[in-house]
């Protein structure tokens, strides 16, 4: 067995013994890089999950690993380098037609730094159904004439449904059919923490401000993926605010989504929701149980593999709000089919899929989030929840505050009251000091952009 193989078929049996969240934290995006002897090298994306691996999971790795092949004595985990890894995967021959799932992964990091777009986005795989038909034929309008049609584009819809995918294409199509159109798509939390960035250097370089907003200023069309995001950030507002105009004044196309319509967007500035709504305004909905099969199959297609009608059909009946989740359930059962080598019956893909299917609905709570946290830190909830001042429970405890801040806009004396009773000083003290510190130390922002995707996926 070569050391992809090796790999896939380690994971697949992982995934029988983890959660789906551990799972998807700690092992995606790694790899063996080297399989020597007895000895395996793992590497994983950055340092943490490292850490992680090492601790938390070695003993579960060795189990597997020689559970595969039993001359396998020792695994060590190293933090590598994507570059390394796609020079050294044309090396070995392709063994299976199709992509591996970090192969395809390696497709987002083309992103270019200039218009932030992502070439893998495009109108051609895009599917259309009846849910999303309206966005589509309006960014159709948009690509034609940028400026000129509906501004701003307004595209809003649930989770996993296709909003950065239009948005995306909208991008790269206008890129290249105008060349001199200068195009940029942002998230607005990247947006924030661009303005924030800007205000703190403004100390130390006079024009920090006036830089940031020239750079908007410029362009032809500016994409802002994720606006929701804004709710509650007023100085970040009031310079997009200010960007709108300029940018809407001078017939300059703006295209934005977000997860719900202006007007249910909390602690949104009235002058931005009223921009918001001025223009065209779409929302996808959610895809019927044809276009999802339809989707499914475009994207085994793309993969260069096919499955029976029911395995399509049992997935497509199966998730029906997640576009996303789709092409989890297929891409699972297609890494299964590259380590087995054979068809994947029904019950095999029932199997695979059970946790993925079984999930609950995705409503989040308060409860979610400090599970999420105690899981993450290896606590039990009540660990996090009672008044202990030890290291290791102060932090997570700070963290699960502040993200019932950040995620729910929790009151401050409702979050004191769920940890045992605080005073909504403890609270308030806590969001600060992690607000504050993540912008310093890029391995708090890192654990809470991983506990943030284990409860998105909870
Ligand atoms: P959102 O931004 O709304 O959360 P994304 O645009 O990230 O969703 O879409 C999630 C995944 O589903 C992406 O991989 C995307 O390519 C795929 N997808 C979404 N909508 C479609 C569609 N209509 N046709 C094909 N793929 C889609
Ligand atoms: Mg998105």
């Amino acid at each position: 067995m070569n050391k992809e193989d090796l790999w896939q078929a380690v994971l697949a049996q992982i995934q029988f013994n983890v959660s789906q969240a551990n799972f998807s934290t700690w092992f995606k995006n790694t790899e063996i890089s080297k399989k020597d002897g007895g000895k395996i090298v793992v590497s994983v994306s950055n340092s943490f999950v490292k850490e992680w691996l090492e601790n938390k999971y070695n003993k579960l790795l060795m189990k597997t690993f020689h559970s595969i092949d039993s001359g396998i004595k020792e695994v060590e985990y190293i933090v590598g380098k994507t570059e390394i890894k796609k020079e050294k995967r044309k090396e070995t021959p392709q063994v299976m037609p199709v992509k591996s799932e970090s192969q395809l992964d390696f497709q987002g990091l083309q992103i270019n730094k200039e218009t932030g777009l992502n070439p893998k986005y495009t109108f051609d795989s895009f599917i259309i159904g009846p849910f999303n038909e309206l966005p589509h034929a309006a960014a159709l309008a948009v690509v034609k004439n940028p400026g000129l049609v509906y501004n701003p584009l307004f595209i809003y819809g649930g989770v996993g449904l296709g909003k950065t995918h239009l948005l995306q294409s909208v991008g790269n199509e206008i890129v290249k059919n105008f060349s001199d159109k200068k195009v940029k798509y942002i998230s607005s939390e990247k947006f924030t923490s661009e303005v924030i960035t800007a205000i703190r250097e403004q100390g130390v370089k006079k024009n920090s401000i006036e830089t940031f907003k020239e750079k908007y200023r410029s362009v032809d069309v500016l994409i802002i993926d994720d606006v929701q995001f804004l709710s509650g950030k007023e100085k970040t507002q009031e310079e997009f605010f200010h960007i709108f105009n300029i940018l809407y004044e001078n017939n300059k196309q703006i295209i934005i989504s977000s997860d719900r319509p202006p007007k249910s967007i909390m602690y949104l500035a009235e002058r931005l929701r009223s921009r918001f709504e001025g223009g065209m305004t779409a929302d996808i909905s959610m895809p019927d149980i044809e276009t999802r099969i339809a989707i499914l199959k475009a994207k085994a297609q793309e993969k260069e593999v096919s499955f029976s009608e029911e395995i399509y059909q049992y997935i497509a009946e199966s998730i029906k709000t997640n576009i996303r989740e789709l092409e989890g359930a297929l891409n699972r059962i297609i890494i299964f089919q590259k380590i087995d080598n054979k068809d994947i019956t029904l019950e095999i893909a029932q199997k695979l899929l059970k946790t993925l299917i079984n999930s609950p609905q995705k409503i989040l709570t308060p409860k979610k989030i400090i599970q999420s946290v105690a899981d993450f830190f290896d606590l039990k909830e009540r660990e996090i929840l009672a008044p202990s001042r030890k290291k290791e429970v102060v932090k997570p405890r700070q963290i699960a505050m502040y993200l019932l801040r950040e995620e729910l806009k929790s009151s401050f004396p409702f979050i004191g009251r769920k940890f045992n009773g605080k005073d909504h000083t403890t609270a308030l003290h806590s969001y600060k000091k992690i607000s504050l510190e993540i912008q310093k130390n890029k391995k708090l922002e890192e654990e809470i952009i991983l506990i943030k995707e284990r409860i998105l996926s909870s």
